[in-house]
């Protein structure tokens, strides 16, 4: 299940850090142990009441003049149209309503995704309400107040936001078809990789009817299994603009990431794997998506009988927190081994889909207790009870102990290693959750 997306656009200085800081709340300021956590957070997964949501910042780095302003909100609401669900689109009660507002709103409402017009600033309903009346004027629908700073109207403006994210998910039929998102650096060979499988005779390209969210969407039989490749018009379509800023990629990884159940990450086998590929993996990984990570451009390097070993040791190495990614060396120039990509996209399907009973699950348990004594601390030992699945992509495991204190990082890890050597569930995440049993 993929998560909407709300994007906040507006000018400099509205408040857009300020409210996303406000929705996000404090969870995200805790420091992860993996990499693709941004510090200046373009991305926040937010939970309202039942609803969870993916928030983006589309704001960037601001235009150095006035004159700059126009094509700086064009871009901004470009990428939200784009990569969001539902729109907030942010003003500001003491600026009032200027000209790129304007030019704003006609892009938006062009677009016919939801948006939510919100007047920030208000921070004296009684005081200021008059002055947001003039933003009817934008032709948006009813403006709400809101103040970011003293946390006013926030519950409204959710409300408001989560009623069109319902809607959308009640318009989206149960599509059963995988969908992979393939991600990776500039250059890496994503649009070629895009290009060679839907260029190849025995893969039938189809259309894809219907919502916007699914526009840039193709879909593919191949061995007559369909699969739904992500924003790969946006993919074929290189932009002409020089905007692919950092913080553009990242809000279009991370929207694609998001409806993905599979995740393609993309290396260049010439440059080797880096930092910024280990940022990238993160997302996907935080998102508990399937992963593959495919060494392009195979063709390009020279080979020995070590390559491939070195080439997986180092990116063991880099991304040595997601140990479950399938890797694969492929060429999209050659075509080596492109088709193969189908059958591991299956594989990790199914695996993420993979349940096991309780009752065998728990003889790996007995077992691997038996081989190596959970952990103890001041004479009191961890006793775990037992083991169940609960959920799906990913496989998601709930572990009832007697104290959660005792339960270490790495006895889950040898827990979760032992799952592993029995049922392999090769490029999913496994999730484990400790609960207390007195
Ligand atoms: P951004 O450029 O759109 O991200 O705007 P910021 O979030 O950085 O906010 C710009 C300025 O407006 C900062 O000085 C904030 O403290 C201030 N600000 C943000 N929200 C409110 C609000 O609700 N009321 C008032 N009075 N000031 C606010
Ligand atoms: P993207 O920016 O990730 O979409 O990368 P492109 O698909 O545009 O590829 C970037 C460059 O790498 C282009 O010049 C491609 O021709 C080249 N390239 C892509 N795949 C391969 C490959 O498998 N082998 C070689 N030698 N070059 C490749």
């Amino acid at each position: 299940m993929s998560k909407p997306i709300v994007a906040i656009v507006g000018r400099p200085n509205v408040g857009k850090s300020t409210l996303f800081n406000a929705l996000a709340g404090e969870k995200i300021s805790i420091v992860e142990d993996y990499p693709g956590v941004t510090r200046d957070r373009i991305y926040a997964d937010v939970t309202w009441l039942n609803y969870q949501f993916t928030m983006i910042d589309t704001g960037g780095i601001e235009p150095e003049s006035k004159d700059m302003m126009i094509s700086y909100m064009r871009k901004q609401a470009e990428i939200a149209i784009e990569t969001a669900d539902v729109i907030i689109f942010l003003v500001d009660v003491r600026q009032g309503l200027v000209d790129s507002d304007y030019k704003v709103a006609d892009m938006l409402r062009k677009s016919h995704k939801p948006v939510v017009l919100a007047v920030n600033k208000v921070d004296n309903f009684d005081k200021f309400m008059a002055d947001v009346y003039e933003f009817y004027n934008l032709g948006m629908g009813d403006p709400m107040p809101i103040s970011s700073a003293s946390r006013l109207g926030i519950g409204d403006l959710l409300d408001e936001v989560v009623k069109h994210t319902m809607q959308l998910e009640g318009d989206e039929e149960e599509d059963e078809r995988p969908r992979i998102a393939i991600v990776g650096k500039p250059n890496v060979g994503k649009s070629s990789i895009i290009n060679k499988l839907l260029g190849e005779d025995r893969v039938i390209v189809s259309d894809i009817a219907g919502t916007t969210r699914d526009a840039v969407d193709t879909a593919v039989t191949y061995e007559d299994k369909e699969f739904v490749f992500i924003d790969t018009a946006g993919l074929r379509r290189k932009s002409k603009i020089k905007e692919d800023l950092e913080r553009y990629s990242i809000i279009r990884t991370v929207a694609a990431v998001e409806r993905a159940d599979i995740v393609i990450l993309v290396i260049d086998a010439q440059e080797g794997v880096t930092e910024q590929d280990a940022k990238i993996a993160g997302i996907a990984h935080q998102r508990g998506k399937g992963i593959i990570i495919a060494v392009n451009k195979w063709d390009a390097i020279e080979k020995d009988d070590k390559t491939i070993y070195k080439h997986t040791k180092k990116v063991r190495e880099v991304l040595s927190f997601m140990p479950y990614a399938e890797i694969m060396f492929i060429s999209a120039l050659t075509g080596q081994r492109m088709f193969k990509m189908f059958e591991i996209i299956e594989n990790v399907i199914q695996n993420q889909s993979l349940r096991i009973q309780t009752g065998v699950l728990n003889e790996i348990l007995t077992e691997a207790v038996a081989m190596q004594q959970p952990p103890s601390d001041k004479g009191k030992r961890l006793k775990i009870y037992y083991m169940t699945q609960v959920a799906i992509k990913p496989p998601t495991f709930v572990i009832f102990v007697n104290s959660k204190d005792l339960m270490h990082f790495s006895y889950t890890r040898y827990l979760e290693n032992k799952i592993r050597e029995a049922f392999g569930f090769g490029g999913t995440s496994l999730k484990f959750i400790v609960r207390e049993r007195k």
